[in-house]
């Protein structure tokens, strides 16, 4: 909880996040020393931390035009099971490849990530509608399923099915 460090090299567009940083941390750190001209793919939830969430892939409302957070993912500080301290040449290709997918806390302790940070647009729409009648959400999940796919990289619809309170069935898509 103590490696909190965000250094962003706007001349560069990459970025040192400590390893005990959260997504909103990240976000807000990034956008701020660049003045909004960047950001990094990670998720839709600020307070999810880069440990299990980057070692895990890391999917959210950027990958389809950026890719996963592990794909944004340049080099990285990890303390393995002897106690060594390794950057990515020292962790060799196999250490670097399973931290970046292959789950958090199994191939050594991540106290730092090295992020190619993504040049975004200034503008963007978001929307979120939901639906919960039976019939529509069935209807609506249906037609999600078959064009979002073809949708561009540009455009991310996220279905979200859920029960509410009173144990209806309801779609939130966001975007
Ligand atoms: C509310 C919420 C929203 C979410 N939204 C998304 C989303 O939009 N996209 C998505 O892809 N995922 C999402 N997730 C899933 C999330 O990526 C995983 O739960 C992830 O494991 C969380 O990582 P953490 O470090 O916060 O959790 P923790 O429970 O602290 O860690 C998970 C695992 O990683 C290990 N670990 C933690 N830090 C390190 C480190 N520095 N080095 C090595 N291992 C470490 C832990 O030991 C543990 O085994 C969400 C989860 C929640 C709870």
């Amino acid at each position: 909880m103590n490696l909190k460090k965000v250094e962003v090299d706007v001349t560069k567009g990459t970025a040192w996040r400590g390893g005990g940083t959260t997504i909103g941390e990240a976000y807000y750190h990034i956008a701020n020393a660049s003045k909004d001209r960047y950001g990094f793919p990670a998720g839709t939830c600020p307070t999810v931390g880069s440990g299990g969430y980057i070692n895990g892939g890391g999917f959210g409302h950027m990958s389809r035009k950026f890719g996963h957070s592990a794909d944004n993912l340049l080099d990285a500080l990890a303390v393995n099971a002897e106690g060594l301290l390794l950057k990515r040449t020292a962790m060799g290709d196999a250490m670097f490849w399973a931290i970046r997918g292959g789950g958090g806390g199994s191939w050594g302790i991540v106290v730092a990530w090295k992020l190619k940070l993504a040049d975004i647009n200034r503008n963007v729409t978001i929307f979120r509608i939901g639906r919960a009648e039976k019939k529509t959400v069935v209807n609506f999940v249906r037609k999600w399923q078959a064009i979002a796919y073809n949708f561009p990289n540009g455009f991310h619809l996220r279905a979200i099915l859920a029960a509410n309170s009173s144990r209806i069935i309801i779609v939130s898509f966001s975007k």
